[in-house]
């Protein structure tokens, strides 16, 4: 045991290899389907949106796949992330567990998305790609693809999310000066835009919606844009997989092995990453650590969701695929403020979750923001509200950890800064935050609200 705060690896020690959980994981995937027809969908279909080599990521079972040269030079720029042990927090809690963090906030656009970023740009040029579309909440992913878009020479058109277009302007005119278009979703350049501004010209829009309008525009391009998504999808679960493998060594660098990993959760990709290489070691090598996930009381998909098909998106353009969801048409309360508004959440994750290998929390927004505070004065990092889930859970395994006297191991992604979350910082520190349940109303009509899918699919 190290009394080091630190635990740095070299460049030479990024990863070389994504890993991959379908290759270990004991679940076989369920299929995808076609929107309109319901049946399993083709590589054909998907090829219209994605590049092939993301396509061919999407359904392997290879547990390692390697990181291209020109990627790994990308992720240079900040990798390897630092690994650090909350030192300050700890002895704020006064617990003898050991809290230590990945600090994902460190890369250039202030988040983990970059990770994916990076890899999905790299594979849509050396496809031919011109330009990407896709949509983004707060901006952090549509920051994080305009940044790789400047790396391998992308147009790249943002559908943004208008209540945040409008109350997050800051990210807005990051993504600009990165040079990415930014549109307030709903637009009109898309049919599923202009039919709900006809319907409803103050539509606040929403993820769902946003990322209909930008798989619509990829889809009707004449195969010169792609889509990109910045979730959700196993590609996207497997390049963040460099998160946990660092952590391995870095862990082996402070001489312990977490008993639990944190991560929160919005569409799963940060806390696979993170979690899914340790997932690796439980299944192969009888490590026994816990991996929770965390989301928010109000977007409560794994722990109060139907695992069921469902559409990736709220006009039906985008595949059903079976996963914890709320539905399609969820559109989140305005007074969240922490992010994590997915409907659904990653397939993959969500069987692991569904067979008990993963386990899931929900919190509420004032503890979330107790946390974010109590570790951005102790540590001096001010997270993302979104990570600040990751604290939350953290925190409070510690203090179990100080009741029963155990010195547990703890280890939480940081996902990313929160740099452009003052506005809501500034609520809650003036007291105007509330906390959230998602009513039980909206919970028990979600199976209504569920495409029909054929038998033979299974349940
Ligand atoms: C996007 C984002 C998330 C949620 O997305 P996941 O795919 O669940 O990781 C979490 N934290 C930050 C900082 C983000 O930008």
């Amino acid at each position: 045991m190290s009394d080091q705060i630190r635990f740095n690896l070299s460049e030479k020690d990024i990863p070389k290899f994504w890993y991959n959980i379908n290759a270990d994981s004991p679940i076989p995937p369920a299929p995808v389907l076609h929107p309109a027809t319901k049946e399993p969908v083709t590589p054909d279909f998907l090829s219209v949106l994605f590049p092939m080599e993301l396509i061919l990521q999407e359904i392997s079972t290879e547990a390692y796949i390697e990181i291209p040269e020109p990627v790994r030079e990308v992720y240079k720029l900040w990798r390897p992330t630092p690994l650090i042990r909350a030192r300050n927090l700890e002895k704020a809690l006064g617990t003898p567990a050991h809290i230590y963090f990945k600090n994902e906030g460190f890369s250039p656009s202030g988040s983990h998305k970059l990770n994916t970023a990076a890899a999905q740009a790299f594979y849509n040029k050396q496809a031919g790609t011109k330009a990407l579309t896709t949509e983004t909440g707060a901006g952090q992913w549509g920051t994080a693809l305009a940044m790789a878009g400047q790396f391998f020479d992308l147009d790249i058109e943002v559908y943004m999310v208008r209540v945040s277009f409008d109350q997050k302007p800051y990210r807005r005119f990051l993504m600009e000066t990165y040079g990415a278009q930014v549109y307030a979703s709903p637009t009109d350049r898309t049919q599923t835009g202009k039919e709900t501004l006809r319907k409803d010209p103050k539509n606040p829009g929403s993820l769902g919606l946003a990322i209909s309008e930008a798989v619509e525009v990829a889809a009707t391009s004449n195969g010169k844009k792609k889509y990109s998504l910045g979730s959700v999808l196993n590609h996207v679960l497997t390049h963040q997989s460099v998160i946990g493998e660092e952590a391995l060594k870095q862990m082996d660098l402070a001489g312990e092995y977490p008993d639990i990993v944190i991560g929160c959760v919005g569409g799963g990709s940060n806390f696979a990453g993170i979690a899914f290489p340790f997932l690796r070691e439980n299944l192969r090598n009888g490590q026994r650590t816990r991996l929770i996930a965390v989301e928010p009381t109000a977007t409560p998909s794994l722990t109060r969701g139907r695992y069921a098909f469902d559409y990736g998106d709220t006009a039906q353009m985008a595949p059903i695929v079976k996963m914890h969801t709320l539905g399609h048409d969820f559109i989140p309360p305005a007074i969240h403020a922490g992010g994590l508004r997915y409907h659904g959440m990653a397939p993959t994750l969500c069987a692991l979750y569904d067979a008990g290998y993963i386990e899931a929390t929900a919190v509420r927004q004032i503890p979330i923001f107790d946390a974010a505070v109590l570790f951005a004065r102790t540590e001096g990092i001010l997270p993302a509200p979104e990570s600040a889930h990751a604290i939350r859970v953290a925190i409070d395994e510690a203090l179990k950890a100080k009741e029963n006297g155990e010195k547990k191991v703890i280890l939480f992604n940081l996902s990313g800064h929160g740099h452009f979350d003052l506005s809501a910082y500034n609520a809650y520190n003036t007291g105007i935050l509330e906390d959230y349940e998602y009513p039980e109303e909206a919970i028990a009509s979600i199976e209504q609200r569920l495409p029909q899918v054929p038998e033979f699919v299974g349940k």
